[in-house]
């Protein structure tokens, strides 16, 4: 598996490539661990790492056909210079590398040092049948969450409640605590997209949960917006039907060659229909995968075209300041004919 992404991004570099960003090493490798650095050309597949990994490193290693190992205990530019010495051009990771990182490298190498971007991102956006396997497997985990939650919330529980409940359901499904914590969204704080949890209890009314967890270093995504405790108002109704007609109808549009910004369009051209496109105010979803927001993007200006094997949100909100928000996401796979979706809860506003 690692063997076959190290072809392919190879046909993919036009010079040697310094790869520093832990999640294209953990997908070029399996390495979970939160120091290393890879060095690939034509020729060479170089991990560099320091003592508390060379086990781990040289374990991963056997199973890479030709990986040479590096473990260094100091002096990480002089280690990086040596095993770049004799290339004429090394790519660096501009989204990842820091400017005292290229700063302090460029005074050591006698090569020269180019910004690359998205390389490596580009491969990991189309998922394999085993990455495939983690993201549903991580859906599933969030659907158990999801309907053993909402039998259980009667608005006595806190915001945070809700997400330590969410967060215990996942994990035993089988999933691990995401690196970002729940977002559960009680009546107005449903209007801002990223609410922070607070201690008191619910109540009646609106509560939107946004959450994931991880399997195999891959994550889940979903968001669900539902009515505690009697009959909801006319505004949140509106709000509701008008976000799930938006959300379906950018499910709807997604397949291979479908651009980012077409589905974007299918989902706002429902909201403007109900004049709430003033109010959607983030894009429409992200790829998902060992990282919880990568390539390709759903947004207004994205030229990414979606291809089989891609893994999205699709999540549109409306926010209204003050009175409350909903938000509807989904995970769907790209496949040859169309999607699938990998997240199956209801999507209903009431029980
Ligand atoms: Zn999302």
């Amino acid at each position: 598996m690692y063997n076959n992404r190290i072809a392919r991004l190879r046909e993919r570099l036009e010079l040697p490539l310094l790869v520093t960003f832990l999640p294209n090493i953990r997908y070029l490798t399996g390495f979970t661990g939160s120091n290393a650095f890879v060095l690939v050309s034509d020729q060479r597949f170089v991990f560099i790492t320091d003592g508390r990994y060379g086990e781990a490193a040289a374990a991963l290693l056997e199973s890479i056909d030709g990986g040479e190992l590096v473990v260094y205990s100091t002096g990480l530019e002089d280690v990086l210079a040596a095993q770049m010495a004799g290339y004429g051009k090394v790519g660096l990771e501009s989204q990842d590398v820091k400017w005292g990182f290229v700063h302090g490298l460029k005074a050591k190498v006698n090569c020269g040092l180019t910004p690359t971007s998205g390389i490596v991102e580009a491969l990991r956006a189309v998922k394999d049948q085993t990455e495939i396997a983690a993201l549903t497997a991580a859906a599933g985990a969030g659907d158990a969450a999801f309907s053993e939650v909402r039998a259980l919330v009667d608005g006595s529980q806190s915001e945070g409640d809700v997400g330590w409940s969410l967060i215990d359901v996942m994990r035993r499904a089988g999933g691990r605590q995401a690196n970002w914590p729940p977002i559960v969204a009680a009546g107005a704080n449903a209007a801002l997209p990223h609410h922070r949890s607070g201690t008191g209890a619910l109540g009646a009314g609106l509560l939107l949960l946004d959450y994931g967890c991880t399997v195999d270093g891959y994550h889940s995504d979903m968001s669900r917006t539902i009515w505690l405790r009697g009959e909801p108002d006319s505004t949140t109704k509106r709000m509701h039907r008008a976000v799930l007609e938006a959300q379906e109808a950018g499910i709807a549009a997604v397949g291979p060659g479908v651009t980012g910004a077409e589905v974007d369009e299918a989902c706002r051209a429902v909201l403007r229909g109900y004049d709430y496109e003033d109010l959607f105010v983030h894009s429409t979803g992200h790829g998902v995968g060992l990282e919880i927001h990568e390539a390709p993007r759903l947004a207004v200006t994205s030229q990414d075209e979606l291809l089989p094997g891609h893994v999205v949100t699709i999540e549109p909100g409306v926010y209204v300041p003050g009175v409350g928000g909903v938000r509807i996401e989904d995970m769907v796979l790209v496949t040859e004919d169309g999607c699938r979706v990998l997240t199956q809860s209801e999507k209903g506003l009431e029980a």
